[in-house]
């Protein structure tokens, strides 16, 4: 449900709006080599001797492995275990693993999977969790919400922001290229979702935080301000796309929902992932939702278009590799993803004509 604006009476009698809760991280360190002040991070929160590790099986031979030697080394005890699938099968099996071992601190290392299932498992187990990025592919990396197939919830589900986030960039620089592109359709897609909250905002009088709307939007502006030096795949570039994918995970933390990073252009994002047979990256399909969202708020779409472009980022159906006919149906599918979240979709959704007619104008299907 979306935070509605109530009111509430103080036994003075008085009448306040109710107070509004934040979880934030609380260490972040970008930039090349932080990983080998983990040890010290852990120490600095108050965490002495052991620690969990979720991780994929690839990413544990590319950097988990020396992780877990390094810790060692500063005489931390350290268990880990692979995660496969973001999964509720993989998240209970990982709560329950947390629950044996009792760590000071769960740690999550990988692109996504491993992210998710140690944010989620963790809330459940009431540990904290420290995220490791190994790719800046989406603003999961430091949101509180996870997003884990096998919900009722179709998008994603509210669990807590990571304690610290250490985001190693000669790592991350190692992940191809797609990932940050992709990680960057994420962060510009903010531009149509933070207008969507604004309208709701007026049209329905839901909450809407202009500290955390305004956040999310300057990370999506910088990004896009940015594209050419991102494109060119230097150190300073990959630090501003992880600075504006920290951003947008904190924005999601000042709102106290998903409503800054996640409109419209999710929406058809979501929807492509259940009826695409092979979806795209979640990042890239919402790129390509901001430029067909963005015409319709009658904003600069061309704008959203050529910075995607710039990024070598996808803007057409044929460079997401997903075939029209799942692009017009997920357009028309879009508004039924979410039904309490209120988009430039209105409550109808679009009609097949309409939604072929979209995609045509915008370039996305031929
Ligand atoms: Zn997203």
């Amino acid at each position: 449900m979306e935070t509605k604006i109530l009111e509430y009476t103080h036994s003075t009698g008085m009448t306040f709006r109710p107070p509004h809760y934040m979880q934030l991280p609380r260490d972040i360190l970008i930039g090349r080599g932080v990983l080998n002040e983990l040890a010290e991070v852990c120490r600095g929160l108050g965490f002495h001797s052991s620690i969990f590790i979720l991780t994929g099986r690839k990413v544990y031979g590319i950097v988990t492995h020396e992780i877990i030697r390094a810790l060692e080394r500063s005489d931390y005890e350290v268990e880990f275990s692979f995660i496969e699938e973001v999964h509720m099968q993989s998240v209970q099996k990982a709560k329950t693993q947390i629950e044996e071992l009792n760590p000071d601190v769960v740690l999550g290392v990988g692109g996504g999977k491993a992210i998710d299932v140690a944010k989620l498992s963790s809330t459940l187990a009431r540990k904290s969790f420290i995220s490791i990025p190994t790719a800046a592919s989406h603003d999961g990396i430091s949101s509180p919400r996870a997003s884990i197939k096998g919900l009722k919830e179709p998008t994603s589900i509210q669990a807590q922001a990571p304690l610290a986030i250490l985001a190693d960039t000669e790592v991350i620089s190692k992940a191809p290229y797609k990932l940050t592109a992709s990680g960057c359709g994420d962060i510009i897609s903010k531009y149509t979702a933070v207008r969507d909250w604004e309208v709701t905002h007026n049209l329905k009088n839901e909450y809407y935080g202009e500290y955390a709307a305004n956040l999310a939007l300057m990370s999506s502006m910088l990004v896009m301000k940015n594209a050419k030096l991102i494109s060119g795949k230097s150190e300073e570039g990959l630090r501003i796309v992880l600075e504006a994918l920290i951003s947008c995970g904190v924005s999601m933390s000042i709102a106290g929902s998903s409503r800054p990073c996640s409109g419209s252009e999710h929406l058809f994002s979501h929807a492509l992932d259940r009826v695409a047979a092979k979806p795209a990256l979640h990042g890239e399909q919402c790129g390509v939702g901001a430029i067909i969202m963005a015409y319709l708020q009658k904003r600069n779409w061309k704008m959203i278009r050529e910075t995607l472009k710039q990024l070598n980022a996808p803007t057409s159906a044929e460079e997401l590799g997903i075939e029209a006919e799942y692009i017009v149906e997920a357009l028309t599918l879009a508004h039924k993803i979410r039904p309490e979240r209120y988009t430039v979709l209105g409550s109808e959704g679009l009609t097949r004509e309409a939604a072929e007619a979209l995609a045509e104008v915008t370039n996305v299907i031929p």
